[in-house]
C-alpha cells in the first residue's frame, strides 16, 4: 500500500509537508493575466491623481449616473476594504447556525459577523463537493467552467483566481487549508504567496480522519498574520472541522453528545471568533472585508444521504454566506433572494472598486443587495459527478429557479421549495410543463456555460495517489464510466449507498473486522469499480497483512486488467511487503500504461534505491521531479541519492534550496548542515545545524552540530550538543552512541 511505503519515509515525509510557504507553482501553471502593478492600499486613489483625473472623472460620472449604477439604501454601506479574509466553514449547512436560526447552535462569532453584516439567507453551492465549490468561490465560476468537477480533478489552466487577482495587485496573499481536497497540485494554491497545505499527510494516508483542526490551521494564521497585518493582504482560512467523522474535542465533545456535528461547528465557530480576535488585536479588524461561506452542506440522513456529494438536496447545497466588512454594521441586514457562490468572488472584487476584474466571471455582484431589501432569486446550476465516477452512477445535475428545483436524472425530480421545503415530493409526473421548461432553462444554462469554459485547458483526471487520500476524506470509488452504459439513478443504489456508508462509519469507529464483510459485499455489488477491491485491501492489509491485500487486488486486476489504479496499488502492496522484483514489474506495467504516473516513478525510485540500483533510482526521481518539480519529498530524497552517490556538492544545492524555500522546514536546514559538514565548511554547517534544532531538536543534527563545533575547537559548545544528544538518542545507531560518549569523555578531560 502506498500508506506503508510511505510510512517507512515517514520523518522525510512529515518534514517535507511542514514547510509553511508555497512553492513556486510548475512551469506554465501560473499566468497572471494582469502585470502586477505594485501595492495599492486605496485601489481607486491612485487613478484619481494627475494625467488620469479626465478619466477618473468619467468614472465617477458612470459610478453616480449610469442606469444601474449602486443604490444605498437603509442596512450596512460598505466602504473600501483595506484586506480581505475569506473563512471557508466546510461542511457547513446553513441551518445549523444561529445566525440562520437554530436555537441549539453555539455559533457566537459567525452570528456577531452576520450582526453587523450582510447574511444571505438563501445562498447555493454549484456542487456538493469540496474542491469544486471553493474552486468556484476563488473564480466565481462554475465547476463546468473551471474545471475541478469532482475531488481530485485539477482547476483548469488560465482560470483565474482572487488571489492571482489580488497578488496581481500588490497584495499579500496567503491561504491556509485544513484538507487534502484544497492540497495545491489541484490548482487553488495558484496566486498565493503562502498556500498552507502542511496537515499532516500521513495521518490522512493512515486513517479516516484526515483534517487539521481549527487550532492548528488558526495558529498558522495568527503567525502569518503577526507579519502581514501592516497589508494590504488577501487571505483565505478553511476549516474543515465540520466534515466527517464528528470528534469535536472536549469540552465539546461531551457537551454536545448526541450532535457532534453540531459540536464540531461550535468548536470550529470559536476559532472563527479566534481570528477576528486576531485582527482586532492587530488593528486592522475595521479595515478588513470578512466573507464567511459555507462549500456545501451535508446531509445527516435527512433524506438519503449521511454525507454529502451523491445528492443535489437543499441539505448539501444551502451554505451560510455572510460579508461583513469597513462601514457596515451595526445594523444586521438579511438577504432573502437566491444567491450562489459564484457571485462571492464578483462581489468581493466590487467591493474593492475593481469590478472590472470581474469580467469574464459567472456570478454577479451582491453588493446591491446589502441593503437587504429582497430582490429576485438568481438561477443556481447545482451538479455533482461524484455518483458517476467514484460509483459508476448517473452524474446529477439540476437548475434552482426561484421556488422551484428541477434535478436531472434517469428518472427526473421536480420539487417546490416554497411548499416543500423538505423535497418530499417529486412533482415531475404532476408538472409536465414546468418540468419541460425547466430542463430547457437548464440545458441552455449548461450549454451557455460549457462555452465560457477555458478553451487553453482541459481539465486534467484525477491521479491514483490521490484518490487514496481522498478515499481517506470519504470520497470512495473513482469507478471509470463506461461510456454509452446506461448508469444507473443515485436514489435507485440507496442498498448499496447504505454499505458504503456502514463500511465508512465501521472504519471511522476503527471496527475494521466488521468493516471487511461490508467491503466484501461492495466488492460483489460494484465489481467493475477498482476502488471496491482497494478499499476491501486496505481493510485487510491491517487485519491480515499484506499478502491477503494482494490478493485481493490481483482478484480485481483479474476483472479490470487495464486498471491502472490497482496496479498502482498492487505495485505499492509487493513493494510495502518487501517484494521488489514483483513491484517493479508490476509497477513497469503501471508505466507502460501512463509514463507519468508519479507514485509509480516514485515507487520504482524507492525499491531501486533501497536494492542499490542508485544510478537507476537517481534517473527516475529526475523523471518524478520533472512531473512535480515543487514536491518537497521528491527533492529530499534526490538529494540523498546524490549525496549517498558523493556528489555532495549537487546535494547541497538542493538542500539549501529546500531550506530556502521552507525556512520553518528543519529536516532541509539539517541535511543541508550535515552536508557541509561532509564538504568540510563547518561555518555553514554550523549556522544550518543551530538553526535545525531552533526549529526541531534532532539526534543527528545534535551529533553533527557536535562534531561541527569540535573542529572548530569550540569545546565547550561541542560538549553542551553532545549533552542534548545523549539525552535522546532515540532511532540513533549504538555505534553514533558510543562515538559520541566517547567524545564527551575526550572533551571533558
Ligand atoms: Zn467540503
Amino acid at each position: 500500500m502506498s500508506r506503508r511505503t510511505r510510512s517507512r519515509r515517514r520523518t522525510a515525509l512529515e518534514a517535507a509537508k511542514r514547510p509553511a510557504a508555497r512553492p513556486a507553482p510548475p512551469a506554465g501553471r501560473s499566468a497572471p493575466a494582469t502585470a502586477p502593478t505594485g501595492p495599492r492600499r486605496r485601489p481607486l486613489l491612485p487613478a484619481l491623481a494627475g494625467a488620469a483625473v479626465l478619466a477618473a472623472a468619467a468614472l465617477v460620472y458612470v459610478l453616480v449616473l449610469a442606469p444601474g449604477a449602486r443604490r444605498r439604501t437603509a442596512g450596512p454601506v460598505p466602504g473600501t476594504p483595506t484586506n480581505v479574509l475569506l473563512i471557508t466553514l466546510d461542511t457547513t449547512r446553513a441551518d445549523h447556525l444561529g445566525c440562520y436560526g437554530r436555537a441549539a447552535a453555539r455559533t457566537p462569532a459567525l452570528d456577531a459577523l452576520a450582526a453587523a453584516g450582510v447574511r444571505f439567507s438563501r445562498a447555493y453551492a454549484p456542487a456538493p463537493l469540496t474542491l469544486p465549490s471553493h474552486a468556484s468561490i476563488m473564480t466565481g465560476l462554475y465547476p463546468l467552467a473551471h474545471g475541478a468537477r469532482n475531488n481530485g480533478h485539477d482547476l483548469a489552466a488560465g482560470t483565474r483566481s482572487l488571489a492571482e487577482i489580488f497578488k496581481a495587485r500588490g497584495f499579500a496573499t496567503a491561504a491556509f487549508v485544513s484538507a487534502f481536497s484544497v492540497d495545491s497540485r489541484f490548482g487553488l494554491g495558484r496566486g498565493f504567496d503562502v498556500y498552507d497545505d502542511t496537515f499532516d499527510a500521513q495521518a490522512a494516508l493512515k486513517g479516516l480522519n484526515a483534517q487539521r483542526r481549527a487550532a492548528d490551521t488558526f495558529a498558522l494564521f495568527s503567525r502569518w498574520l503577526d507579519r502581514a497585518a501592516a497589508g494590504p493582504f488577501f487571505c483565505w482560512v478553511h476549516f474543515y472541522d465540520p466534515h466527517l467523522p464528528y470528534d469535536p474535542p472536549s469540552p465539546y465533545k461531551e457537551e454536545f453528545a448526541g450532535r457532534l456535528y453540531d459540536g464540531e461547528i461550535a468548536y470550529m465557530d470559536h476559532y472563527v471568533g479566534a481570528v477576528v480576535e486576531a485582527l482586532k488585536a492587530k488593528g486592522v479588524f475595521e479595515t478588513t472585508l470578512i466573507v464567511a461561506a459555507g462549500d456545501h452542506g451535508e446531509g445527516l440522513g435527512d433524506k438519503i444521504e449521511l454525507g454529502h456529494g451523491i445528492f443535489l438536496y437543499e441539505e448539501t447545497l444551502r451554505v451560510p454566506l455572510i460579508f461583513r466588512g469597513p462601514g457596515m454594521g451595526p445594523r444586521p441586514a438579511v438577504a432573502d433572494g437566491a444567491v450562489r457562490l459564484i457571485d462571492v468572488a464578483p462581489t468581493v472584487l466590487d467591493l474593492l472598486g475593481w469590478s472590472a476584474e470581474a469580467a469574464g466571471m459567472q456570478g454577479r455582484s451582491l453588493v446591491d443587495r446589502f441593503g437587504g431589501e429582497r430582490r429576485e432569486d438568481l438561477d443556481a446550476v447545482v451538479e455533482t459527478l461524484f455518483p458517476r465516477e467514484n460509483f459508476g452512477w448517473s452524474e446529477l445535475v439540476g437548475l434552482v429557479a426561484g421556488p422551484w428545483k428541477f434535478i436531472q436524472a434517469p428518472k427526473p425530480e421536480l420539487y417546490e421549495l416554497g411548499r416543500d421545503p423538505a423535497e418530499s415530493k417529486n412533482l415531475y409526473a404532476g408538472e409536465p410543463d414546468r418540468a419541460a421548461e425547466l430542463k430547457a432553462r437548464l440545458e441552455g444554462e449548461l450549454v451557455r456555460l460549457a462555452a465560457a469554459a477555458p478553451s487553453d485547458g482541459t481539465p486534467a483526471k484525477p491521479r491514483p495517489q490521490d484518490l487514496d487520500r481522498l478515499r481517506s476524506l470519504g470520497y470512495v470509488n473513482f469507478a471509470p464510466a463506461k461510456p454509452g452504459a446506461a448508469a444507473p439513478d443515485p436514489k435507485d443504489q440507496v442498498g448499496v449507498l447504505d454499505l458504503v456508508q456502514r463500511a465508512q462509519a465501521l472504519e471511522y469507529e476503527g471496527n475494521f473486522a466488521a468493516a471487511e464483510p461490508v467491503h466484501e459485499e461492495i466488492v460483489r455489488a460494484i465489481p467493475d469499480s477498482p476502488e471496491s477491491y482497494i478499499n476491501l485491501a486496505l481493510v485487510q492489509a491491517r487485519l491480515r497483512g499484506l499478502d491477503a491485500a494482494a490478493r485481493t487486488l490481483e482478484r480485481g486486476l483479474a476483472r479490470l486488467p487495464d486498471s491502472e489504479t490497482l496496479l498502482a496499488r498492487l505495485g505499492f502492496t509487493y513493494a510495502a511487503a518487501g517484494q521488489a522484483e514483483e513491484a517493479l514489474k508490476t509497477m513497469d506495467r503501471v508505466l507502460a500504461l501512463n509514463p507519468s504516473q508519479l507514485d509509480a516513478l516514485t515507487v520504482k525510485a524507492g525499491v531501486l534505491d533501497a536494492s542499490g540500483r542508485k544510478d537507476e533510482a537517481r534517473a527516475l526521481y529526475e523523471r518524478a521531479l520533472a512531473l512535480e518539480p515543487e514536491s518537497r519529498f521528491l527533492r529530499l530524497n534526490y538529494a540523498a541519492s546524490l549525496g549517498s552517490a558523493g556528489r555532495l556538492r549537487e546535494a547541497l544545492d538542493i538542500y539549501a534550496k529546500l531550506a530556502d524555500d521552507f525556512p520553518d522546514d528543519p529536516l532541509a536546514r539539517q541535511m543541508a548542515g550535515i552536508t557541509s559538514l561532509y564538504l568540510g565548511e563547518t561555518g555553514p554547517a554550523i549556522r544550518d545545524l543551530e538553526r535545525a534544532v531552533a526549529l526541531k531538536p534532532s539526534p543527528p543534527a545534535y551529533l553533527h552540530l557536535a562534531w561541527a563545533y569540535e573542529k572548530e575547537g569550540r569545546a565547550a559548545e561541542a560538549v553542551q550538543a553532545l549533552r542534548r544528544y545523549l539525552a535522546d538518542p532515540r532511532g540513533e545507531s549504538p555505534a553514533n552512541v558510543e562515538k559520541a560518549r566517547a567524545a564527551l569523555e575526550r572533551l571533558q578531560k
